[in-house]
């Protein structure tokens, strides 16, 4: 359940924490509960949760008035009224059609989603241990309340009627497509086995559950109680102050006597291995790293993985799937793990061909050292950093007084007029739940149409998590009404005193308008199910609307009007735009191909079936078929993979980075080979079969209208380097008129490829 609260976050990393809370397969399950504001029964009359959100447009979040101790009662009472009316569904004496079964579905659950709603932002923007204390009490019954709906026997007979019925065919296409989902998600839960193989599946889930914290505790002991000692002077060698500072702090906190100790996690290990001039140390560092849950002691993670495996090809048998990778991309827009494979392996090959390249670079540099060495994967990152710094060194200092935040927020609004049409207005009279939050009321430009509330949320504080991410408070959905959205976006900027501006990083920049995308998504719905709405969609294709809109903040029409030095108001030089653009390519294969390597073997270990694997041996001759370059090991070595084997959430999913990465790149060309990223007709059809569509179509479909074919991999290519670059524009380009504006740059991609870093 909580997968609805928290989306979408721009780091990988805490979509991962996402995937680990919510709940293994079932997370899709509380599907029919999309908050939206109708009106429900008021239960108590002093719980403000319980109440309908009232008040102007369609009714708003009383978040002036919540207390953490009406969490746990409206909660509870909220399960038991939706309960209630899923019991009333699956018994109904009249004969399953979709009004009586899905639609009502879809009308279930309202006061609990609002409920979840709030209690949600509480978890991720309000937390303190009063709150933390109602969450360690009701997440477990929450989780556990969404395997009382799908094992709902009744109820499903119901789903399966329909879905079988002779009206379905008779029905809108947006109407089949809910049955599918329905049906399909309760089938990929067990809903069609009989008791014993119930039996059986639970039983599976509660091993495999038990499987995932013994791993994680395994990985995470070999990350805290493993380091490496740094005994001298000469042991730091290399190292920045503040990574000396940092090892020094690390020392102290372990009680340990030496100079300074390495954490054996990635956030100190690259680091060390990008500076430290010690190839001896480096080596240890390394192997330290590498070989985490992989030592053969009591935290070995090998014998784990084999019985998860077991355990997930034994499950997708039960369930009807050949293996475990087909029951996963059953409901993606992949739809099957060979399209993944076809996939990985189109872009693999000139990944590891750019590999060998930047190989012979740092080659090249180490003998003009003299260095007398071979480049060996340990030396990978420190002579990449010295080919950056000779090629393409950044600094982030000269950048950041053009990047003011309320100027990109402006900016933001800017490119949402031109490609959506909508405006925003600041709004004060809606609540709020903390001063720091400002509210914009989104209209439709010409019609003054309103959309819906767009909330902001700045600024890092206690309580807050770290990172980036869009929620959704409201979910748009025309069942009942005219239900608008009322999405929000959160960031972690450290305040500034007022009046002073806030300068951000390129990264920072790039990541506002990435969240700024999923809101744009939630906002343009234009769908009748909720359960279909805005960003309800798979999640291999939710971070394509996102990546895409990454791209405008690069575009010279954001730069020369919103990227203005926040003293001299003129805008960032066109000569440091270029030298982003050029830095962005840098690497590519090196992080291509370590991405890569852990995809594929994701993807092959769960097309593996039933057979016993030994993790180590099957690593080791994937990789040697598929040709991995020596300089280079996996992003996520197999006995450490935590985003497949700490939980469900990823397992034959960690390809998915790469394939929205495919639509994105291709999406883009696809304004470029038309006017630009400002095309009315291309923006029009974005809007039409992506932003509005939710997943009321199959995604393939959504994509090919927009694009007039299939996704092709070469964009994805260019962008990575890994293909020449195309002529910037085609036939039909034409360039805006020139006014007095400076003149406008065709080629406009800056992105640092930051989603594959997770
Ligand atoms: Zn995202």
């Amino acid at each position: 359940m909580a997968h609805k609260v928290i989306r979408n976050m721009i780091s990988s990393a805490m979509v991962l924490t996402l995937a680990n809370t919510s709940g293994v397969a079932f997370a899709q399950f509380a599907m029919h509960k999309q908050n939206y504001g109708l009106s429900s029964v008021s239960l108590t009359g002093s719980n403000v949760l319980l109440d309908k959100w009232n008040g102007p447009y369609g009714g708003i979040p009383p978040f002036d008035r919540v207390k953490v101790a009406d969490f746990k009662p409206a909660l509870e009472a909220a399960m038991a009224e939706d309960l209630a009316e899923v019991n009333k569904i699956a018994s109904d004496q009249a004969a399953p059609t979709f009004d009586n079964t899905i639609a009502a579905m879809e009308m279930a659950g309202h006061t609990l989603n609002r409920i979840q709603t709030i209690y949600g932002i509480w978890s991720s923007n309000m937390s303190t241990p009063e709150f933390r204390a109602v969450e360690g009490e009701m997440d477990p019954k929450l989780a556990g309340f969404a395997d009382q709906i799908t094992q709902n026997t009744a109820l499903f007979k119901r789903i399966e009627a329909v879905y079988n019925s002779a009206e379905k065919a008779a029905l809108a296409p947006e109407q089949q497509r809910l049955v599918w989902l329905y049906y399909t998600n309760f089938v990929r839960a067990g809903a069609k086995l009989d008791a014993a193989a119930k039996t059986r599946l639970s039983e599976i889930n509660q091993q495999l559950a038990k499987l995932f914290t013994q791993f994680n505790a395994n990985q995470l002991s070999d990350e805290n109680d493993r380091y490496l000692e740094l005994k001298t002077e000469a042991d730091l060698a290399g190292l920045p102050q503040s990574l000396r500072d940092a090892a020094a702090e690390d020392a102290k906190e372990r009680k340990v006597s030496a100079i300074g100790t390495i954490a054996n996690t990635r956030s100190s290990i690259d680091p060390f291995l990008t500076y430290s001039t010690r190839r001896d140390l480096r080596e240890k560092a390394w192997r330290l790293f590498i070989n985490r849950g992989d030592n053969g002691d009591a935290h070995d993670n090998n014998k784990i993985i084999t019985d998860i495996l077991q355990l997930r090809a034994e499950r997708a048998k039960l369930l009807g799937y050949p293996t475990h990778a087909h029951w996963k991309l059953a409901d993606k827009m992949a739809k099957t793990p060979e399209n993944t494979m076809d996939l990985m392996m189109k872009v693999w090959k000139p990944a590891v061909q750019r590999v060998h390249e930047e190989v012979s670079d740092m080659q090249a540099l180490a003998d003009k050292e003299k260095a007398g060495i071979k480049i060996e994967a340990w030396d990978y990152r420190y002579y990449a950093e010295k080919v950056r710094k000779a090629k393409y060194d950044i600094d982030e200092t000269q950048i950041k007084p053009y990047l003011q935040l309320e100027k990109l927020r402006e900016g933001m609004f800017w490119v949402a007029g031109e490609l959506f049409n909508f405006t925003f207005t600041p709004v004060t009279k809606v609540p709020v739940y903390h001063p720091d939050i400002r509210v914009w009321e989104v209209k439709d430009k010409t019609t003054g149409r309103h959309v819906g509330l767009w909330y902001f949320d700045p600024y890092a504080r206690a309580g807050k998590r770290s990172g980036a991410w869009m929620n959704e408070y409201r979910t748009q959905q025309k069942l009942d009404g005219n239900v608008t959205a009322i999405v929000s976006n959160n960031t972690n900027f450290v305040k500034g005193k007022p009046g002073e501006p806030i300068l951000i990083s390129w990264d920072d920049a790039t990541a506002l308008f990435h969240e700024f995308g999923h809101a744009l998504h939630g906002l343009s719905s234009n769908v009748k199910y909720p359960t279909l709405a805005g960003t309800n969609v798979a999640t291999d294709y939710v971070e394509f609307p996102s990546q895409l809109l990454e791209h405008w903040v690069a575009t010279p029409e954001v730069l020369n009007r919103f990227a203005l030095h926040y003293q001299t108001g003129k805008p960032i030089p066109r000569a440091l735009v270029d030298k982003l653009d050029r830095a962005s390519k840098f690497n590519q294969g090196f992080a291509t191909v370590e991405y890569l390597a852990s995809a594929l073997v994701d993807m092959k270990l769960h097309l593996a079936g039933a057979q016993k694997i030994d993790p180590d041996a099957f690593e080791k001759q994937t990789l040697t078929e598929l040709g991995m370059p020596s300089e280079i090991v996996m992003r996520h070595r197999t006995p450490q993979f935590g985003h497949v084997f700490s939980s469900d959430g990823y397992a034959a999913g960690y390809y998915s980075y790469l394939w929205s990465d495919v639509l994105n790149a291709d999406a883009f060309e696809a304004f470029t080979e038309a006017g630009g990223p400002y095309d009315k007709a291309v923006a029009e059809r974005l809007r039409k079969y992506i932003f509005t569509v939710g997943n009321t179509i199959d995604p393939a479909d959504g994509y090919r209208h927009f694009r007039g074919r299939d996704p092709q991999v070469d964009a994805l290519m260019r962008k990575r380097g890994f293909a020449p670059a195309k002529a910037p524009t085609k036939t039909g380009f034409k360039p805006p008129p020139p006014k007095s504006a400076p003149k406008p740059a065709p080629k406009t991609k800056v992105k640092r490829d930051s989603r594959v870093d997770n």
